[in-house]
């Protein structure tokens, strides 16, 4: 079943048409990349779901909920998180008060058990949680920024460019950790320009060229293509 169908959707920056009515699915249980080189719209699309950027025109549904008219705070608060491009993570705060802080929007009573789970998931962040995330290594930060999404437990999470910037063995740690999150039960839509990672932890990808869907299909199977090979796996 379709958790998130994002239809015709368009974005604009001034005159700059970011994304010129893109539509896919993401179903419960997925993990779906989008793939694409710079600046083809992945961070736009991302941005347009969390409601970070307006939508000129087209539909977000998420559980069968309109997401192009709420804001931010309320989407989080309908179980979807942004893992940002480049961290974004609190670096004066301490580890705990980053993660904390991504709880902010819920009004259950079990913050605290999803905070030992988030310690599960990352014992690195459990030995540092005094320490202030700015001291933090590029691939902790990476994962406070996992841990902190995870904190709002949400239902999809929206990954944007994950690997960037990291050692090729912290690539693999963070691909990792991403599976662990999804076999726990989350849903997510992962953005990269590393494709071959993405897809080969993807169920299921979209490539983005300037702002249109150019192909999509198993992961496998774009893997396996030569357009896909050529352009976007150095082959
Ligand atoms: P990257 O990997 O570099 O983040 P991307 O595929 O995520 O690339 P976007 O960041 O979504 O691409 O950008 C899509 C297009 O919109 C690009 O042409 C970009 O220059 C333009 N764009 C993005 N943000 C803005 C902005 N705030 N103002 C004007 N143009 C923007």
């Amino acid at each position: 079943m379709a958790l998130l169908t994002v239809k015709d959707l368009e974005v604009y920056y001034g005159k700059i048409n970011a994304l010129k009515g893109i539509s896919f699915e993401v179903n419960e249980g997925e993990i779906v990349a989008l793939i694409g080189a710079n600046g083809v719209g992945k961070t736009t699309t991302l941005h347009a779901i969390s409601g970070l950027i307006p939508s000129a025109s087209g539909s977000i549904l998420f559980d069968g909920k309109e997401l192009t008219k709420l804001p931010a705070h309320k989407i989080v608060e309908l179980g979807i998180a942004q893992v940002p491009e480049g961290r974004r993570i609190f670096q004066q705060l301490s580890v705990y008060e980053n993660l904390k802080l991504g709880a902010f929007t819920r009004k259950d009573k079990n913050i605290d058990q999803t905070l030992q789970t988030v310690y599960s998931h990352f014992p690195r962040l459990k030995e540092r949680r005094k320490q202030q995330a700015g001291t933090l290594s590029g691939g902790e930060q990476q994962m406070l920024a996992m841990g902190r999404a995870m904190m709002s437990a949400p239902r999809l999470v929206l990954m944007d460019e994950p690997s960037m910037g990291l050692s090729p063995l912290l690539v693999k740690e963070v691909f990792e950790i991403i599976k662990a999150m999804h076999d726990s039960g989350i849903t997510v839509l992962l953005v990269e320009q590393n494709a071959k990672m993405a897809l080969s932890i993807a169920d299921r990808a979209y490539v983005l060229e300037t702002g249109n869907i150019a192909m999509s299909g198993d992961a496998k199977a774009l893997m396996d293509d030569e357009r896909v090979k050529k352009a976007y796996l150095g082959a």
